[in-house]
């Protein structure tokens, strides 16, 4: 039965050779965080399905259309986490974490559902990599986190990455903004998708991020956000933008960008790249200064990012930027007969005591079973032990790659002996 030997629809399983490529990734991510003086947050799959109503909107597509939400065995209404910045906000805010000084810096790695039409860099169990700042409303703290961002992507050696920049402005200036879009888009109603229709009352920003190309075309004549920005908005935006010039971060003005969920003020941005020759997102951040308000607390500004981990991945491999596989095995000892078996066994004993990584036989087979195994893990030494090895107490080391052997002590100097070889070898390739 298929059912149980297929994952459902939108996941995916992360097999070794590929998780070496993401533990290569959040080591980038994390080492960059680090410089910045965030810290790991670790927050819970699910939450209380008001605190994502709440935080990223009742009129998002994410809150209407993709939650995978359920009642609990108590009757409570829970959802797994559509993204990492409601599960964050609400942890900073239960643990008081801001008493600590500001501002409080998160970083996290989540895994994320949302119901979506599966499809190439579409899932519905994905991962993200996220930042989170509270407590700062300084136009720095935007370019410091767009900064961390682009230096992730320089890292990584990704190319292509543009960054698109804008600003939706604050409740403010956003409520004329609002009006002008729904008169413009009053006028265009027959043009519209269904959902755009309904957006039209609700929420009329939401329009200008349909992915329909109908309404796509609609909202290229809309009024642009950057024209209704209030002075203080507008400053704002000024110093973003010549922070992130004097740190050499080029970027494009898109009037277009307004991010996909509710809470966003001010700065929004995304940084895109082209897979299969069509513009993806693979990663969007802004900030979000109501976020907090509307959880119920005293006001704070806060801003961050989410990457996209298996976006990042598929563009990482579409480029065929070499990313690391695993460490091969450094020594494979083969045995015959039940002493030797042994003897294997405490030699690998030594070898992973000392941090060296090693495997032997566990499965009883023949000696060409063995070494047709220490070459499909592309062991690089090779030694065979009987009776005549465990005798001499010394055996044959062979170079894998070249074929050439060296006598290596089966006693006390055999730790010793093995990294004399090793090394030697890797002089030699030098
Ligand atoms: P999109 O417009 O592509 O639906 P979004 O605006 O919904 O994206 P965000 O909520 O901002 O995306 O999430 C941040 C990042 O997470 C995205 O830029 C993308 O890299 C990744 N992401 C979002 N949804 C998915 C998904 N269903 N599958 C894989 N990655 C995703
Ligand atoms: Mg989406």
């Amino acid at each position: 039965m298929a059912i149980l030997t297929q994952a459902p629809r939108g996941t995916e399983d992360i097999l070794p050779e590929e998780s070496v490529q993401w533990q290569v990734l959040e080591e980038v991510m994390r080492g960059e965080a680090s410089l910045h003086g965030f810290g790991e947050i670790r927050t819970p799959v699910f939450e209380h399905t008001e605190l994502f109503q709440r935080s990223v909107g009742d009129t998002t597509d994410v809150v209407q259309k993709e939650m995978y939400t359920f009642l609990d065995k108590g009757g409570r209404s829970i959802t797994l986490r559509p993204e990492g910045t409601a599960g964050a906000a609400r942890a900073m805010l239960e643990h008081g974490v801001y008493n600590g000084g500001l501002p409080v810096k998160f970083y996290y790695f989540t895994s994320c559902y949302r119901y979506e039409k599966a499809q190439k860099g579409r899932l519905r169990e994905f991962h993200q990599f996220g930042a989170e700042m509270y407590g700062s409303a300084a136009p720095l703290a935007d370019a410091e986190v767009i900064l961390m961002a682009r230096s992730i992507f320089d890292r990584t050696g990704l190319s292509g990455v543009s960054l698109e920049l804008n600003s939706i402005g604050c409740p403010e200036c956003r409520a004329k903004y609002t009006e002008a879009l729904k008169a413009y888009f009053g006028e265009h109603r027959e043009e519209l998708c269904s959902t755009c229709l309904d957006r039209l009352d609700r929420n009329p920003m939401r329009i200008l991020d349909c992915k329909s190309p109908e309404c796509g075309r609609v909202a290229a004549g809309a009024p642009r956000m950057l024209d209704y920005l209030c002075d203080d908005c507008k400053a704002h935006f000024e110093s973003v933008k010549e922070a992130l010039t004097a740190a050499g971060v080029e970027y494009t003005v898109n009037p277009s960008i307004v991010r996909g969920l509710d809470y966003y003020t001010r700065t929004v941005f995304e940084f895109v790249c082209e897979l299969d020759g069509k513009p993806i997102t693979v990663c969007g951040g802004g900030r979000y200064d109501g976020l907090i308000e509307e959880l119920g607390c005293q006001p704070m500004p806060a801003l961050g990012f989410a990457l996209g981990m298996e976006r990042l991945l598929l563009l990482l491999r579409q480029q065929n930027i070499e990313l690391p596989s695993e460490e091969p095995c450094e020594l494979f000892i083969a045995s015959l007969g039940a002493p030797a078996k042994m003897a294997a066994f405490r030699l690998c004993d030594t070898l992973w005591k000392s941090g060296v990584k090693a495997a032997c036989d566990v499965n009883d087979r023949g000696l060409k079973a063995q070494m047709k195994y220490a070459d499909k893990i592309g062991a690089k030494y090779s030694i065979v032990l009987g009776d005549d090895e465990l005798a001499a107490g010394k055996a044959d080391m062979k170079n894998m790659e070249t074929g050439e052997k060296k006598k290596i002590s089966l006693g006390e100097n055999f730790l010793d002996d093995f990294l004399t070889i090793t090394t030697m070898d890797e002089d030699l390739s030098f």
